[in-house]
């Protein structure tokens, strides 16, 4: 089919573009392990616009996919990879394949959604061609209608062997007979949980917690005079407003301790 004033490659294929040796062998290499941030363009080519909303909930700081590197852009010529999300209607047809030759090689192409993967509850509708891959190949299928933002990111992760590059395997399982120990187990809990509070409202959920944490472990080592190991923490404080908040927990212990 000739479509006038149309460039050749983005007129009518009907058999779906093939790629050459060396762009299949880079690819295949990107896809095993991509050891790199992504810049990612979305085509939206005919869907509901659900799919939409769960990619936009993935970049929100809730479940934030750019701690993976992935990170949306807003043209196809800075794309590494593309992401056609929908059905691809007719309409849509060569502005998704306008997107395609305009991101540069070798680029991955990511079906989003059932109507990406295969035209979904829309693929006998009169205006639709099908789902992504009749237009070119697809290296990643994310199936759902809609994928959660969780599958959106764990599909992408998996698909990049970025869930390798960030994540190092710890062994967590509990040994035979093995029991978590509680931290300063000498210190009676509703005084901890006072200090600690008292500690962190005065100086912040992290920085509060460090402190009271110091001051525990000095009166938890303690094997005879506590407050004399809680003096020389004190002493050895060079920020004042460390001292400060300190000194308020010392005098909440001695007015636990005088108060019985
Ligand atoms: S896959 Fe489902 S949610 Fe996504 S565009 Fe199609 S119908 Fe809408």
């Amino acid at each position: 089919m000739i479509e006038q004033g149309i460039p050749t490659q983005l007129q009518a294929q009907l058999e779906p573009k093939k790629l050459s040796e060396d762009i299949e062998r880079a690819k295949a290499t990107l896809l095993k392990s991509i050891k790199r941030s992504v810049y990612v363009y979305r085509v939206d080519c005919g869907g509901c616009n659900a799919c939409e909303i769960e990619i936009f909930s993935s970049i929100t700081p809730v479940f934030d996919v750019e701690r993976f590197g992935i990170k949306v852009v807003p043209t196809p010529r800075h794309a590494d990879i593309l992401v056609y999300t929908g059905a691809v209607t007719r309409a849509m047809r060569l502005p998704a394949m306008r997107a395609y030759e305009a991101a540069p090689d070798p680029k991955i192409i990511v079906s989003y959604g059932a109507c990406g993967c295969t035209g979904g509850i829309f693929h006998d509708n009169y205006c639709v061609w099908g789902g992504t891959d009749k237009l070119f190949p697809v290296d990643v299928y994310i199936p759902g209608c809609p994928p959660t933002p969780a599958q959106t990111v764990y599909g992408f992760a998996m698909a990049l062997g970025m869930l390798d590059q960030k994540q190092h395997a710890v062994n967590e399982t509990e040994a035979e007979g093995e029991r978590a120990s509680l931290k300063f187990e000498r210190i009676p809990y509703r005084l901890r949980v006072e200090l600690e509070r008292e500690a962190r409202r005065l100086s912040g959920y992290r920085q509060g917690g460090d402190m009271c944490d110091a001051f525990l472990a000095a009166l938890d080592n303690s094997e005879t005079d506590a407050m004399k190991e809680v003096a020389s923490l004190l002493a050895a404080q060079k920020d004042p407003r460390k001292v400060e908040v300190l000194t308020e927990l010392k005098n909440l212990l001695e007015s636990r301790i005088v108060g019985g």
